[in-house]
């Protein structure tokens, strides 16, 4: 068993409640599962080039890997709703105000941490968009693509390279119950949306039927993050909306379903592993190394997020261990 189970994070959800349904109880742990993601990306080692208005940049899968393994090892940003009030000292609280403070503390916790895990994940995601960005000129023009139609940001051209993909090899090209996991964002997605009035924008006609809909929304949750509309208030008990606790909860589907994302970017777009790490495992003498590069694969990129014996994050001396 995985030593990361213990290791719970602020925003994690109660441990009583059971896996609802028998296809997440085969998927890793969020931040396990991140983790993976993040091992590959470092592994890969790969790198290209991003033109921009900005001038030219260096792209790096090590960088995904960076942002990603941060998100796995969050566990609280905590939040002191006491450390403006008086000293215990010098006021008194009757009950039902200290409760009030504990209870806002803990609530804000929970929102600061799953909120700052969001942002780590779409950092990764950046990335991996402007990794392949510089493959978009040559589908534009394979695809005629009249210029006033071009996309301009990195974000949707990594969604139009998405849905060649998908549109080429179909869902072979998604990890194992992909659409599950886009299904449970989705529906949460949809009430926050009806709840909170959003706004949800750059979807071209159709898109909610393509396997590019849910990156689609992760981008305009993304957004409604990063410019503050993304709805903040009291804990419910205290006149905060009712769906405090699932607002949360999407957004960690939404990092969920961000890193399967990433996956595909890297199983298809990566021209394989290129780290020095790992070179110098392909290189090394001794079972455990063997072991180790016959798994991990590009192959193996799109089976990161479910449970099984070979993990990353568990390196060789897992691969020791099932030895024969
Ligand atoms: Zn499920």
């Amino acid at each position: 068993m995985s030593k990361w189970r213990d290791r719970r994070a602020a925003d994690d959800p109660a441990q009583n409640i059971r896996q609802p349904c028998s296809i997440c109880s085969e998927t890793r742990g969020l931040s396990e599962h991140l983790t993976e993601v993040a091992f590959a990306a470092q592994f890969l080692g790969n790198t290209s080039t991003y033109d921009s208005e900005d001038g030219t940049a260096k792209i790096r899968t090590e960088t995904i890997g960076d942002w990603l393994r941060l998100a796995a090892q969050l566990k609280t940003v905590e939040i002191d709703a006491w450390k403006f009030e008086p000293s215990a000292g010098d006021a008194f609280y009757c009950e039902t105000v200290a409760d009030s403070i504990n209870a806002h503390g803990q609530h804000y916790t929970t929102h600061a941490t799953a909120l700052t895990r969001f942002v780590f994940v779409c950092n990764g995601l950046e990335e991996a968009y402007r990794f392949i960005d510089h493959l978009y000129s040559a589908l534009s023009i394979n695809n005629g693509v009249a210029k006033k139609n071009l996309k301009r940001t990195s974000s949707v051209r990594a969604v139009a390279l998405l849905d060649d993909l998908f549109e080429k090899k179909g869902l072979s090209a998604a990890p194992r119950d992909f659409e599950h996991h886009c299904g449970n964002f989705i529906g949460l997605f949809n009430r926050y949306k009806s709840e909170h009035l959003v706004a949800v924008g750059g979807l071209d006609a159709g898109a909610e039927k393509l396997p590019t809909y849910a990156l689609q929304l992760v981008r305009n949750l993304r957004n409604h993050v990063a410019h503050g509309t993304f709805p903040l208030a009291p804990p419910a008990d205290y006149g905060g909306y009712e769906d405090s606790k699932e607002l949360v909860l999407m957004l960690r589907h939404a990092c969920r379903v961000a890193a399967l994302y990433t996956q595909v970017i890297l199983r298809w777009f990566s021209p394989g592993f290129e780290s020095h790490e790992y070179n110098s495992m392909r290189n090394a003498n001794g079972k455990e190394f063997d072991n180790f590069v016959e798994k991990c694969t590009l192959e193996h990129l799109l089976r990161m997020h479910l449970k099984g014996d070979f993990a990353l994050h568990e390196g060789l001396f897992d691969c020791e261990r099932n030895g024969d």
